[in-house]
């Protein structure tokens, strides 16, 4: 479709418009004669032109400009007729378009000549419709008929606002490109007020310019009073309304820059938002990462390791070909190499063994610390349980190659329990549990490691019951006191008696200790029990001393857990057991074995000086099974050694164990010390024991542990070991012997 561009439909429109603009003008020049230019005309073109230029009033927020110098035009029009009037316009337009330029407001000059032609134009079509409709303008205005003069100056102002307003529209929406309508309504329509406002002036000025003809001097003050109060409020109101214009813009920015500071505090706080977003993130990861790993070593702990074993349990339950094992592993001697080296050197024996394991595995395994020397290994996807047996035996050898801390080499090996994965398992922590126990035996067994069966768990489940029992064993007394009689070698005398406890099981009956004293132990129940027997032995001494009237003076051997031994009540509760029985704190013997006193050496020694102050008597039990240090031995206020049964039951056959009871007796008298032998059965240990100078012995041969009746009866024969031992001062002949002789050697 033919179209043009922007600027030569707006050149095409001034080269249309001119000739008639021009045409116009010609016609105004034409018609005008000079006489016609007096001073009335030469007044009010200047006054149209002032007004037009100084006393022009924006409307704010519209773009209409207020001037009287329309109204000034229409006036000239009545007055001296269009021709007049046109030519005041033009110059009028031609010079407030120059003065509106001056100011600095960018107005073309192509506009200003267009603003011009508009104007001639309008007043040419104004001034010919006002002579079409009534003729002789200056007829109308002589008669002075005012609803003739209303109507005329209706027909002025609206012609010369049409053509101006359509004009001005028309070059408007070729400028803007916008539709002519829309520029026409927005626009321009609103200045019809301004056209009709000045024919109202201009009608008033007529009819005051008719009183000024008459004379009437009031009408004329009244009229420019009038005017004057008109301008001057106006002036005023339009003022106002400027300033509170200029407020609420103030208002705005004000609002806007707040606005401004707003968005950018905004923007500061969701900045710091995203950051604490970040680092709650990442603390999160860290937490998460804490509760599923070791701190010390960087392993996963338990929760991981019981994850993972619900994952595999929960695949073996989908019928999915899924095999794994589980390991339980524990070091031995651990606790050891804490207490003597230190707990960082402990700590780092733990890296190092973390380091082994997880080196020992495969990516799809898993290596746990669960807590102290605990470790816990699942091996997947096993294609036959030998392997699982073939990587525990490979693991505890590496495990026990020395490691090397701080330039020391240091030794532990692990112990290790085996529990095979299967769907049968309810809970994944039953795995675990079993690989545990599994892990006691191969302890107790002395092997590197044991598969769990399901008879372990029943022993297991037993030990438990036992546990629960056992509480309720404290609390209604069910344990007894068995009394083994202690004789003295020499004279084979009963000087005393060991106090052995055993458990009246309201089920099970009888329960020797070693079922329940390791049980005691971890539970802590050892000491209220211990309390319990120290109590009923003491008084029952004192009861049996009573009796002998002090004649032979007994005395009684408790045993005292290494559980007890470091308990800090331990002094004052025998104290208390002292003064409540009465006992003479000498008769009574405290056992303790080596491995409870030489746990913790220097500890020990004070504590057994405090014993010791109490008065009462301290042997080391089991003598020789455990690792005693000489350079200790000697700074224990001790009394006694009790050599161990199993070097006395083995003296016969074996002249090694004969040498280990000769050297213990030959270290007891350089220390001061006296030694029972444990566990004399027979009459031929009982000379060899008499002949190397053992002072004491107690033993089946003698006397098995007997309940308070069996003692008592035994306590009415006094000879009774001369009666069942008459050759014991005669020792027999013709046996490989130990002789005091060698003794002394
Ligand atoms: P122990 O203190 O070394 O006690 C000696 C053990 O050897 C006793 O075993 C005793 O019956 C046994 N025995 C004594 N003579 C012979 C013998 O000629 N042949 C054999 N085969 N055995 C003999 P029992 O009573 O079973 O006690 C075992 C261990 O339990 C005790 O060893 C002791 O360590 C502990 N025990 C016993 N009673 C108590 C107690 O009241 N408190 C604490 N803490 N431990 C106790
Ligand atoms: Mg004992
Ligand atoms: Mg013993």
């Amino acid at each position: 479709m033919f179209s043009l561009s922007k600027e030569k439909s707006i050149n095409l429109f001034i080269a249309v418009l001119s000739p008639f603009a021009i045409a116009a003008v010609i016609w105004a020049l034409w018609g005008i004669t000079v006489e016609r230019l007096d001073a009335g005309v030469i007044t009010l073109a200047v006054l149209t032109i002032f007004c037009s230029v100084y006393l022009r009033i924006q409307l704010p927020r519209v773009s209409i400009h207020v001037t009287i110098s329309d109204g000034l035009i229409i006036l000239a029009m009545l007055l001296y007729g269009g021709e007049v009037a046109l030519l005041i316009a033009v110059a009028e337009t031609a010079l407030a378009s120059i003065n509106i330029y001056r100011q600095g407001v960018p107005i073309k000059p192509r506009s200003i000549v267009v603003n011009t032609y508009f104007a001639a134009f309008a007043v040419f079509v104004a001034a010919k419709a006002v002579a079409l409709v009534f003729g002789s303008t200056e007829l109308i205005v002589q008669r002075g008929d005012f609803t003739s003069i209303i109507w005329l100056l209706a027909v002025m102002s609206l012609s010369l606002f049409a053509v101006n307003s359509v004009f001005v529209a028309l070059y408007s929406s070729l400028k803007t490109e916008r539709s002519f309508w829309k520029v026409w309504t927005e626009n321009c329509f609103s200045a019809v007020i301004m056209y009709l406002t000045g024919a109202v002036v201009a009608g008033i000025i007529v009819k005051s310019l008719e009183a000024l003809e008459q004379k009437n001097i009031f009408l004329v003050a009244a009229v420019i009073g009038f005017f004057g109060v008109i301008y001057l409020t106006f002036r005023r109101f339009v003022d106002d309304v400027k300033k509170s214009v200029e407020k609420a813009r103030q208002a705005e920015r004000e609002r806007a820059e707040q606005a401004e500071q707003h968005v950018g505090e905004l923007q500061h706080y969701v900045a710091e938002l995203e950051r604490s977003g970040e680092a709650l993130h990442e603390s999160h990861e860290k937490f998460r990462h804490a509760a599923y790993h070791d701190a010390l070593t960087g392993l996963p702990n338990r929760n991981y390791f019981i994850d993972m074993l619900k994952g595999l349990l929960q695949q073996s339950r989908e019928n999915l070909e899924c095999n794994f094992a589980v390991l339980f592993l524990d070091l031995n001697g651990f606790k050891t190499i804490n207490d003597s080296l230190g707990h960082s050197m402990g700590d780092r024996l733990i890296k190092n063994v973390a380091k082994r394991l997880s080196g020992m595995v495969r990516e799809e395994d898993m290596v746990a610390r669960f807590s102290g020397d605990k470790f816990g290994v699942i091996l997947s996807d096993l294609l036959s349980k030998e392997e699982a047996t073939t990587f525990a035996d490979r693991l505890a050898k590496r495990l026990a190659e020395p490691y090397t801390l701080d330039g020391r080499q240091v030794f532990t090996s692990a112990k290790i329990g085996i529990a095979y994965g299967n769907s049968k398992y309810p809970e994944a922590e039953d795995i675990l549990r079993d690989a545990d126990i599994a892990m006691y035996y191969s302890k107790d067994n002395e092997e590197n490691y044991v598969i769990f069966d399901q008879k372990m768990h029943i022993r297991a489940v037993t030990r438990l019951q036992l546990e629960t029992d056992l509480r309720f064993a404290i609390e209604r007394e069910e344990f007894e006191l068995y009394y083994q009689p202690i004789i003295g070698l020499e004279n084979s005398s009963l000087v005393g008696f060991e106090a052995l406890v055993r458990w009246n099981h309201p089920q099970r009956g009888l329960v020797p200790p070693n079922e329940f004293i390791p049980i005691s132990e971890n539970t802590g129940l050892i000491i209220p029990m211990t309390i319990q027997i120290l109590h009923s032995a003491c008084s029952q001494l004192v009861k049996w001393q009573e009796r002998s009237g002090n004649a032979t003076p007994l005395s009684v051997a408790v045993n005292l857990s290494g559980k007890h031994f470091g308990h800090p009540n331990l002094v004052e509760q025998i104290t208390t057991i002292i003064a409540e029985t009465g006992i003479a704190p000498a008769s009574l013997k405290l056992e303790l074995t080596e491995g409870a006193v030489m746990e913790n050496a220097e500890t020990a020694i004070l504590m057994l000086q405090q014993i010791k102050e109490t008065g009462v008597q301290i042997s080391i039990d089991d003598f020789g099974t455990g690792y005693s240090s000489l350079s200790y031995l000697h700074r224990f206020p001790i009394d006694l050694l009790k050599v161990d049964r199993s070097f006395v039951s083995a003296m016969e056959e074996n002249t090694e164990n004969g040498e280990i009871v000769r050297t213990v007796i030959a270290l007891a008298k350089a220390l001061n010390l006296k030694v029972v032998a444990e566990g004399i059965e027979s009459v031929h240990q009982f000379h060899q024991l008499r002949i190397l100078g053992c002072e004491y012995g107690q033993g089946y041969l003698f006397s098995k542990p007997l309940p308070v009746a069996d003692i008592e009866r035994l306590l009415e024969d006094k000879t009774r070991w001369q009666n069942i031992l008459p050759a014991a001062s005669a020792p027999p002949q013709g046996r490989d012997m130990l002789s005091p002789l060698r003794l002394a050697q």
